[in-house]
């Protein structure tokens, strides 16, 4: 089993939205714009580290692929064009400093006789005998401090701190530093910003154990175990949920509501370098 933080999160949400979403594979038809504008702008920065800082290219990328009919006020071409030239503005430069390791690279490292763990990474450099890695965030208001807390690292950091040290030829580094790149779009204003975040070794090893046992669950499960929610919003996990109509329906009609309000998600498969 290969396992990513896509799943460990929906897993650790609600079990039957892993299983929706993971085991069916099942997207809703309409397009996520959150995600749809991420996608887009990961895609624009991964080009301007592999492509030389080329603003010219990266532009035309993202008229490309970015799809304004479901754009909104803050999510639409113009502050990606935006986000675009302000990124190139403010860190071209900082990274002559780094030398570059990896851009939007997937890396499968075994965790278990039958479980290996994978995770994208956005990029990673080093400077000196420091290793970096990234991650790039976009928001539509600003982070709390809580969630740039240096002490409070997001379990897919650990996941990722724990990828680059088993994969990585980690011996020739001294130490780890976890940036995060946010990017926060505001009334069509840009703001960048650079964080970074300190983690501890027990951390890790508690966070590589507790993956293996989501995993036991993931691997065992079994939809009919499950008590579905009957009212309005999930009556389970007292969110609003992509899966709620499933949910809440019949289980003769699910099988009907799956073809007409889902579609199936088709992963390409990365291949490691
Ligand atoms: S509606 Fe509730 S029970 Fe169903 S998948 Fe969503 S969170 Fe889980």
């Amino acid at each position: 089993m290969i396992i990513d933080n896509t799943m460990l999160s929906a897993y650790k949400r609600c079990p039957m939205l892993y299983w929706y979403r993971h085991h069916h594979n099942l997207v809703p038809l309409e397009k996520s714009l959150p995600l749809h504008y991420g996608e887009v702008l990961h895609a624009c920065i991964a080009h301007l580290y592999q492509h030389n800082w080329n603003i010219w290219g990266v532009i035309e990328i993202a008229a490309e692929m970015f799809d304004e009919s479901i754009a909104d006020k803050d999510r639409n071409a113009e502050t990606l064009t935006n986000v675009i030239n302000s990124y190139h503005k403010q860190y071209e430069g900082w990274e002559k400093h780094e030398k570059l390791i990896s851009v939007e690279q997937t890396y499968d490292v075994q965790m278990s006789d039958n479980l290996w763990y994978r995770a994208k990474i956005d990029r990673i450099t080093a400077i000196d005998n420091i290793l970096i890695i990234y991650d790039i965030k976009h928001s539509t208001r600003t982070p709390n401090d809580w969630q740039l807390s240096q002490w409070l690292l997001e379990p897919q950091f650990m996941g990722y701190i724990w990828t680059a040290q088993n994969h990585i030829d980690f011996k020739n580094y001294k130490d780890i530093l976890f940036i995060i790149d946010h990017i926060t779009v505001t009334k069509k204003k840009v703001e960048l910003n650079r964080y970074g975040q300190k983690y501890e070794a027990w951390k890790i090893d508690e966070w590589h154990w507790s993956v293996v046992d989501y995993s036991d669950g993931m691997m065992a499960l079994y939809p009919e175990y499950y008590r579905l929610p009957m009212s309005c919003d999930c009556t389970r996990y007292f969110r609003e949920c992509d899966y709620f109509p499933l949910c809440s329906s019949p289980p003769e009609s699910r099988e009907n509501l799956m073809h007409h309000l889902y579609k199936k998600e088709v992963w390409i498969e990365q291949k490691n370098e």
